[in-house]
C-alpha cells in the first residue's frame, strides 16, 4: 500500500521531484503565468444518449455528462464564465482562463452550432484558448476547419478515446470503435488544433496488458496530450448494477497507481499529460472510496513514477 507513509512515501505535502510533462507547465511556459481553466456547459447532447445510437449512454456515463451542473441550473456561457473567473480570481489569484466545454459532446450537432459557441468566446474576457471536449465520431472537416481558424494562440479537442480496444468499447457501450478514434485524430492533424486523448484505466474487462496495447497505438498517432482516469463507478448508471451484481470489480488503489506509471512511463515523452486522476463530482460516487482521496491518489503517482525512473 501506499497510504501514509506505509512504503516511505510521506502525504501531508507533496515533493519536488522530476515529474511527466506537465499541462499546466506547458501553459506557464506559453504564457508566462498561471492559466486556469474554465469548465463550461453549453447544454451539449450526445448521440449515444439522445437515441441516435443509444439512448443507455455509455456503462460508466453520469447523465448530467460531466458537468458542473450550472448549465442546467440554467445560466448561460457568459454568466457560467464570470461565475467561475471570479471564484478562481480569488481562489488562484488567476486573470488568465481556458474555456473549457466539457459536459457531453460539444461538437455534435451541426457545425453551426460551435462556430456560435465560438463567437460568443470571443466576447468572454481574460480567455486565452479554448479546449472542447468530444467524442471521436461527432467531429468531420467542417468542424475542425471552424476550430482551426479559431483566434486564440492555445487550441485544444479533448477527446474520448478511453481505449483503443474495440471489444472493451462495445462492452461499455461506447457506439464507436478504435479506428474512428485514429480517424478523428488524424483529422484534427491537418489543423493546428492539439488533440488530447483521455484515457480510462480500469475499463471492464481491460487488463493491464490491453492498457499498454492502447499506450502503443496511441503513441503512433499524433496526439499531443493525455488524460488518464481512473474508472469509478457512478450512482444510477449501468456499471453500478454491474458492480452491485459482483460482475465488476473496480481497480484497487495500488493497482491504479501502477498502471497510470505504466503509461506515463511508456507514453512518448512529447506529449503533454493533462491529469492522471478523475475527479468524481460530489455526490455521484459509488465505489471505490480511494477515489475521493484525489490529493493523496496524485502524491502516490508521483513516488511510483519518481522510483520507477531511478530517482533517489
Ligand atoms: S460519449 Fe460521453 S456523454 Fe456520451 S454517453 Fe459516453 S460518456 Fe456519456
Amino acid at each position: 500500500m501506499y497510504r501514509h507513509g506505509v512504503g516511505g512515501y510521506p502525504t501531508e505535502r507533496p515533493v519536488l521531484m522530476h515529474t511527466w510533462n506537465t499541462f499546466t507547465v506547458h501553459l506557464r511556459q506559453r504564457f508566462g503565468q498561471r492559466v486556469q481553466k474554465i469548465p463550461l456547459d453549453a447544454g451539449a447532447s450526445c448521440p449515444n444518449r439522445d437515441g441516435t445510437l443509444s439512448r443507455a449512454g455509455c456503462t460508466f456515463c453520469n447523465a448530467i455528462g460531466s458537468g458542473s451542473g450550472l448549465g442546467l441550473a440554467g445560466m448561460n456561457l457568459p454568466a457560467q464564465w464570470e461565475h467561475w473567473r471570479e471564484h478562481f480570481r480569488k481562489s488562484n489569484r488567476a486573470s488568465l482562463f481556458l474555456a473549457y466545454l466539457q459536459s457531453f459532446s460539444n461538437t455534435y450537432g451541426p457545425a453551426s452550432r460551435l462556430a456560435a459557441m465560438l463567437e460568443i468566446f470571443r466576447t468572454l474576457p481574460d480567455l486565452a484558448g479554448v479546449s472542447v471536449g468530444t467524442r471521436p465520431d461527432c467531429l468531420d472537416p467542417e468542424k475542425m476547419a471552424i476550430l482551426g481558424t479559431a483566434p486564440w494562440k492555445e487550441k485544444w479537442l479533448e477527446l474520448g478515446v478511453q481505449t483503443l480496444n474495440d471489444a472493451t468499447l462495445r462492452r461499455i457501450n461506447r457506439g464507436h470503435d478504435a479506428a474512428a478514434s485514429a480517424k478523428a485524430i488524424e483529422l484534427a492533424e491537418k489543423t493546428n488544433v492539439q488533440v488530447c486523448a483521455h484515457l480510462m484505466l480500469g475499463l471492464p474487462g481491460e487488463t493491464p496488458d490491453d492498457v499498454h496495447a492502447t499506450v502503443r497505438r496511441l503513441n503512433a498517432l499524433p496526439v499531443h496530450g493525455v488524460k488518464l482516469h481512473n474508472v469509478y463507478v457512478c450512482r444510477n448508471t449501468a456499471l453500478e448494477r454491474a458492480y452491485r451484481a459482483g460482475e465488476y470489480v473496480p481497480l484497487t488503489e495500488d493497482a491504479y497507481v501502477e498502471l497510470a506509471v505504466d503509461a506515463l512511463t511508456e507514453l512518448r515523452p512529447d506529449i503533454i499529460i493533462h491529469r492522471v486522476v478523475a475527479d468524481p463530482a460530489p455526490g455521484e460516487l459509488v465505489a471505490p472510496d480511494w477515489a475521493t482521496r484525489k490529493g493523496d491518489l496524485v502524491r502516490f503517482i508521483q513516488h511510483a513514477y519518481h522510483r520507477r525512473c531511478g530517482g533517489a
